[in-house]
């Protein structure tokens, strides 16, 4: 049978923390956290009700700050300068990717390490790299807690990213390859021009997928016995609702069955982790600024 790796256990533990964290740091007022992003006619506004609603059970303030509609890159630019230098606020989010001419990359470098609680900026990755983190990318974090979570095979161990984007897949990778306790893994990435991704994954005991694919991981291309990570997330028609969507993740969790060691569902599995980590990032931030921590 393939265990399923549910995600909300690992997420109540995460949250647990925060609440502490928030209540203890009560004398300081409390964390706050923005959301900035292109309003209606963003895929991102599907998240806002989750990250509102997590937000609001552990004492953090939210608020969401759609663009006007005569908002462009200049403007998005300035409100963002503008966050990073309001002592109310502790964490900002950044819809991203941005379409043209709107530059993602340009406009997360106005926020100082702290405050880019997503962990997506290049401050924050580049420091990654260095083994210095201040937030590293909420997704990354909440597949290895998953990992870690559920005592999976890592450390030592041969496992496998299947994706290498900036803000997934690589900072992933380089989490699952760091010198620490829940790393230490030998690390195959594999992408869109890998060829024969079952040969890619031979060895892999644990293989976290961040496509965005839906049935790319089964029986052919999965090991036997190994364990699966579903990062990617997908819509698909619902055939239950007539004109509605439902999330899937890359992999084929029929095709799957008794045949992978375990598997988190989607959804259900890394998206409420990923949440909860934004949280705590959002009140670890709070703590470092009240701590005069600025990282520049
Ligand atoms: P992305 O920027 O589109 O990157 C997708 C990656 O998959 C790329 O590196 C691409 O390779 C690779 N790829 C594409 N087709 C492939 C194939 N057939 N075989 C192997 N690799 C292939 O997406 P992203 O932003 O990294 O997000 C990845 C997935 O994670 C998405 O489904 C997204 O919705 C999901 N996600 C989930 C959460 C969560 O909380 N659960 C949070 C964030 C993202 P190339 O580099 O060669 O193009």
């Amino acid at each position: 049978m393939t265990v399923r790796l549910e995600g909300a256990p690992v997420a109540e533990a995460i949250d647990r923390a925060s609440r502490d964290a928030v209540e203890s740091g009560r004398g300081r007022g409390r964390p706050s956290l923005v959301s900035v992003h292109r309003g209606v006619d963003s895929p991102f506004r599907f998240y806002l009700r989750r990250q509102a609603k997590a937000a609001e059970a552990l004492g953090i303030a939210f608020r969401d700050e759609p663009l006007g509609a005569g908002e462009g890159p200049a403007e998005l630019v300035a409100r963002v300068r503008s966050l990073d230098r309001s002592p109310d606020v502790h964490g900002v989010l950044l819809e991203h990717p941005l379409p043209d001419p709107f530059d993602f990359l340009r406009t997360i470098e106005e926020l100082r390490p702290e405050k880019d609680v997503d962990g997506v900026g290049p401050r924050n990755l580049g420091r990654l790299v260095a083994q210095r983190p201040v937030h590293v990318p909420a997704v990354a974090r909440a597949a290895v807690d998953i990992a870690q979570h559920y005592r999976l095979p890592i450390s030592g161990e041969r496992v496998a990213v299947v994706g290498r984007s900036e803000t997934v897949g690589l900072p992933l990778a380089l989490l699952l390859a760091r010198r620490e306790a829940d790393g230490n893994a030998t690390v195959t990435i594999a992408h869109s021009k890998t060829p024969h991704l079952e040969r890619a994954l031979v060895d892999a005991r644990t293989i976290f997928s961040c496509v965005g694919h839906p049935g790319l991981l089964d029986r052919s291309v999965v090991p036997q016995g190994a364990h699966v990570i579903d990062v990617g997330v997908s819509s698909v028609p619902d055939p239950t609702r007539p004109g509605k969507v439902r999330p899937v993740g890359d992999a084929d969790p029929e095709s799957l069955e008794g045949w992978a060691g375990s598997l988190t569902p989607v959804p259900g599995g890394v998206g409420p982790v990923t949440v909860a980590e934004l949280m705590a990032a959002t009140v670890r931030a709070w703590r470092l600024l009240g701590e005069g921590n600025p990282s520049r």
